[in-house]
């Protein structure tokens, strides 16, 4: 494709991931678009667990988005999933363990986002890398700039467009991940580790795709770890040597390998700026105490999509971007980011993990996994500065 011979467009979608492709399949037909990615393939490589909560669950994790009867997004069709779990295993470094029903779809991550974006019928560029914002334009690896009415920054956790606005101020948590073969769990639970041996600051996950292959990783903070210890050592001891996953893995062969990052902060305080729309991990969409974005980015990018093409089309200011995305998603996130501070005084100390979720009910855990503040953890606010003058 010739960028260089393109008009100024009305619309370019800057990142094919999950925000963008469902941003690039809600803008409307009649505009001219494109979307751009450094991928080959949009979605190609997985670099994430790929667990979505299904429908009836997405109500009670997100019960601000009042229609979400109405979006199709979230009838995750079959050929999109890999396996449907019904539990959540939430294990302590004690090996306690608290097992929550908790429906979620695996999804085929790539395949999805590739699909959405390619029957989106928009054109897409691809193996180009944004490497700048120049006054609203985006610029190329190539050399090439693309003008266009209207940039939906969705280019990530790494996000170079708000680095370019000069707002990519929020915390990542650096995550790798296996997929890996002959995995001997239950496959219809979601297994979830804390513990600072192997997951300091955030959490390991073995995710059953079926038929022996799991998704296999952690997260994992420095500030939390203890000196020597970094995140290879702590997925390589998870996989091998932790007595509460590794007979699950023994038998089990690496198939590939990732690292990316992931948002765990409150959103951005603004998402607009003048022509561009920050959505997505661009803009810290997350459930920040699982580190969970594919949701949020899905509705933040349907939401920008929509937005995007009534400014185009009618005229009407891009800015509501900020009144509609967070109407249905900043309530979930903050209550999640709540939980995660409360977390975060907890996880300094394995002892502490232990004995102060001894207190936790398997209904407590059940709401927290769907970020609903339990009145324990409510009334732990006041608590909180003197959690770290106990004992252990
Ligand atoms: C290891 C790991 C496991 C995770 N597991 C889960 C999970 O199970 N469930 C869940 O809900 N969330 C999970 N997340 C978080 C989730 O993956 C993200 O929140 C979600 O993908 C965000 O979507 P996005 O569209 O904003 O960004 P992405 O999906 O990351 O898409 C960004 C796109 O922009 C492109 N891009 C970036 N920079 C440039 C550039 N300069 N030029 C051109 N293209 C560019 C990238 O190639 C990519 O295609 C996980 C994250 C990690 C790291």
């Amino acid at each position: 494709m010739d960028i260089q011979a393109m008009d100024t467009l009305d619309i370019v979608v800057a990142g094919i991931g999950v925000a963008g492709s469902f941003a690039l399949s809600s803008i409307f037909d009649e505009l001219e678009v494109v979307g751009i990615d450094k991928r080959e393939k949009p979605g190609h490589p997985v670099e994430c667990g790929e667990i979505v909560p299904t429908k009836s669950e997405m109500k009670l994790l997100l019960p601000e988005v009042d229609e979400l009867d109405d979006y199709s997004i979230f009838d995750i069709p079959k050929r999109f999933e890999s396996n449907r779990t019904k539990y959540f295993c939430f294990v302590l470094p004690n090996g306690k363990s608290f097992d929550v029903e908790f429906e979620m779809h695996v999804v085929k991550r790539d395949e999805m986002i590739q699909t959405v974006a390619e029957e989106s019928g928009k054109k897409l560029i691809l193996k180009r890398r944004i490497v700048s914002l120049n006054n609203g334009n985006l610029k190329l690896d190539s050399g090439e700039e693309i003008k266009s009415r209207v940039v939906i920054a969705a280019d990530g956790a790494n996000s170079r467009i708000a680095k370019d606005l000069g707002v990519w101020k929020y915390d990542v948590v650096p995550a790798k991940q296996y997929v890996m073969e002959g995995v001997e769990c239950d496959e219809n639970t979601i297994y979830m580790y804390v513990g600072k041996e192997i997951a300091a600051g955030g959490y390991a996950w073995i995710i059953p795709k079926g038929n022996g292959v799991a998704n296999v990783g952690v997260g994992f903070r420095k500030e939390f770890a203890r000196l020597g210890d970094n995140i290879h050592k702590a997925l390589d001891k998870f996989v091998k040597e932790y007595p509460h996953s590794s007979p699950m893995l023994k038998n089990a062969e690496i198939v590939s390998k990732i690292g990316a990052v992931v948002p765990v902060d409150l959103p951005l305080k603004k998402t607009v700026y003048d022509n561009v729309m920050l959505v997505g991990d661009a803009a810290s969409m997350v459930i920040s105490h699982v580190g969970a974005g594919i949701p949020t980015s899905m509705i933040a990018g349907k939401v920008a999509g929509e937005i995007a093409s009534q400014y185009c089309l009618n005229g009407k200011p891009l800015e509501r971007f900020e009144e509609e995305w967070r109407k249905r998603l900043l309530p979930a996130m903050e209550r999640s980011y709540f939980i995660k501070r409360v977390w975060d005084v907890i996880g300094e100390r394995d002892e502490r993990i232990n004995r102060v979720l001894s207190l936790a009910s398997n209904k407590d855990m059940w709401k927290i996994l769907r970020s609903q503040i339990p009145l324990k953890l409510r009334l732990s606010r006041f608590m909180l500065p003197l959690i770290p003058l106990l004992p252990f």
